[in-house]
């Protein structure tokens, strides 16, 4: 397991840290909001420990974000706070659980199995649009008995479209979600990936379609 601890107070941060390593899980930290945000948005951590109070940018805010990114990685929110006001907060913005400061190292272990698992559940998960079916754990694309591997890029733009359902999905938004806002990708590669897309529908025969609203962008129909 890889988690990310994000923790202004950095004896805690570690403290954390070590409890993780002791239960054979690698951690990164780190101690403000945006840096964060940036680290979690990358998707490859399979938890997330969150202070609520973190300099640059709240632990709710930072949870927001994450989930508005389509990141559904576990957050575990820490908070000194003990009220029911701060809890449903925290879970309005997204967070999976709660716990309250200070804690024993047993309760934290405990909760992040719990949330693990639950993310277990959702890996079998499944994206669907018309007769497409994107298997969120193989990456495989599906119609009827014909698949296709996507590519790791092609697996977000395309999970992307999907769960936009129908509506329209801009290039700009596709390339700072699936590239990243610093990349040095362009609305060329963006164009590239969609073209890749399209032979693979195509190749397992199915009646949705990646249609281009000039100006606009990308939505996914179902032809006739
Ligand atoms: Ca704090």
């Amino acid at each position: 397991m890889n988690a990310l601890v994000v923790e202004d107070e950095r004896n805690l941060a570690d403290a954390i840290c070590q409890i993780l390593a002791d239960e054979g899980t690698r951690a990164d930290v780190t101690y403000d909001g945006p840096t964060g945000l940036s680290m979690a948005r990358t998707g490859s951590y399979d938890a997330i420990i969150l202070d609520v109070m973190l300099p640059g940018m709240d632990g709710l805010e930072l949870v927001r974000e994450l989930r508005r990114s389509g990141i559904s990685t576990p957050v575990l929110m820490l908070t000194a706070r003990t009220s029911t006001q701060d809890k449903v907060n925290g879970l309005d913005a997204g967070a999976d659980d709660y716990m309250t400061k200070p804690f024993e190292s047993a309760e934290l272990l405990a909760r992040l199995r719990a949330l693990t698992r639950r993310t277990g559940d959702v890996m079998i998960e499944e994206s669907n649009f018309g007769d497409l079916t994107l298997d969120l754990t193989t990456h495989d694309l599906r119609c009827g008995t014909k698949s296709v591997h996507l590519s790791g890029k092609e697996f977000e733009v395309m999970r992307m479209l999907m769960s936009s359902s129908a509506r329209v999905v801009s290039k700009r938004d596709l390339l700072n979600r699936v590239w990243g806002g610093n990349s040095e990708a362009s609305e060329n590669s963006v164009e590239a990936y969609v073209s890749f897309l399209r032979k693979k529908i195509k190749h397992v025969e199915s009646t949705v379609q990646i249609t281009t609203l000039r100006m606009l962008g990308y939505r996914l129909e179902v032809i006739a």
